[in-house]
């Protein structure tokens, strides 16, 4: 029925909306882009988010850790992402505690003429409330969970897993995305960071297609460590940062270690309730207006690199992510990509700033008995899903994907 009127207005040079539309329905369909985020599917998200709870908190230096560990191998080689490796490093704990931030006493500000710091370069705003991390399994009530939990971490030995999509023109060349598999608090872990590691090993998924080509390597990695002050991403770029873009053997076309060319980390994904209310409750819906936060590190000495990148994947976003905005901020911190931030354009994505926003308490499970699977609904699950869509379309995008 439209027909005839575009064919009239095309004829009398009139650009048209129908027109626009007419032609972009194909566009779409063969936009490798687009095909590539269609295959994300928020139950599968979920689903590997709950695989990860299984075993608990997953804290490092424990069993259920190393089976954890395990667990993730045998997901990336189900999905295709076969060349797999591990990097093995050793952890001692310092007699200092956890880099965390110390708990707040009470829901106040501190600085001086109204300007509070936040981590990373920010400024706390509004109300702030109560965060730090729990060390007590009797605040879990889910004994089968408590019990689970209950083994403490020894020192010594630590592995952490990645696999690489090889690039079938530029292999020698790769994207770091990654996430950490570790964590405290007494729950299951599942927001941090079991949301961030389902993200990633769902990319992994989608880039292991058999009908996936990508120019350029991708790294999917799952950092240990993290909550002991980012041990498994700094041993990483202790051990690899010298094998970068090197043959080996020579001649063979394999790049054990392909030359870094940006590094995205990904940490809490499900939870943006908004600013605590000033009795320090928040509210239990995920707000409308909840977005996906991308930041660099203003300080870093990428930091100009790294907001382009910031850009590029909040570009992604607008085009592809079906339910939430990105918005970008300069305050990255506290995560597996700083140590990357001066060596190679670093970005990192979560629910809320890390600095002004999670330090603050916008996020009341935060090393709490309650980051929970169950704790969570659709609407928390589907801000990780709308990360993964950014991240997925920001990365086809710059490996030039294509599907067969
Ligand atoms: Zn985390």
């Amino acid at each position: 029925m439209r027909t005839p009127l575009v064919m009239l207005l095309a004829a009398l040079g009139i650009p048209t909306v129908a027109l626009a539309q007419a032609a972009s329905a194909p566009a779409a369909a063969q936009d490798p882009i687009a095909q590539l985020v269609a295959r994300l599917d928020l139950e599968q998200y979920k689903a590997t988010i709950k695989g990860l709870t299984q075993f608990g908190d997953r804290r490092q230096g424990t069993d259920r850790n190393r089976a954890a560990v395990n667990w993730i191998e045998a997901q990336l080689r189900s999905y295709g992402c076969s060349d797999v490796s591990r990097l093995k490093y050793d952890y001692q704990p310092l007699s200092s505690p956890s880099p965390g931030e110390p708990a707040l006493s009470a829901a106040k500000g501190r600085g001086e003429q109204g300007v509070r710091p936040a981590a990373g370069g920010g400024r706390y705003r509004g109300v702030r409330a109560r965060t730090g991390v729990n060390n007590d399994s009797l605040r879990q009530p889910d004994t089968r969970l408590r019990a689970l939990d209950a083994p403490a971490s020894t020192p010594g030995a630590r592995e952490e897993v990645y696999c690489t999509k090889v690039g079938s023109v530029h292999p020698g060349e790769m994207y770091i995305v990654g996430a950490h598999m570790d964590g405290i608090g007494w729950g299951e872990a599942a927001n941090d960071d079991g949301s961030g590691t389902a993200l990633v090993m769902q990319l992994a998924r989608i880039f292991s297609g058999p009908d996936v080509r990508t120019d350029r390597s991708i790294r999917f990695i799952l950092w240990n460590n993290e909550e002991t002050g980012l041990n498994g991403s700094r041993a990483y770029v202790e051990q690899r940062q010298a094998l970068q873009g090197k043959e080996d053997p020579p001649g063979s076309g394999r790049y054990p270690e392909p030359t870094w060319l940006g590094m995205i980390q990904h940490d809490m994904m499900l939870f943006d309730h908004g600013m605590p209310r000033s009795d320090g409750t928040l509210s239990p819906e995920q707000r409308p207006e909840a977005d996906v936060n991308i930041e660099f590190q203003a300080s870093a000495k990428f930091a100009a690199q790294a907001q382009q990148l910031a850009w590029t994947f909040q570009a992604a976003n607008e085009k592809y992510a079906t339910d939430y905005p990105a918005s970008v901020g300069s305050h990255m911190t506290n995560t597996d990509s700083a140590p990357f931030q001066d060596y190679v354009p670093a970005i990192s994505l979560r629910e809320n700033e890390r600095g002004a926003q999670i330090g603050a308490g916008w996020d009341p499970n935060w090393h709490q008995p309650t980051d929970l699977y169950a704790t969570y609904s659709d609407k928390d699950f589907r801000l990780g899903l709308n990360a993964a869509q950014t991240t997925l379309a920001a990365l086809a995008g710059l490996v030039e994907a294509t599907v067969k």
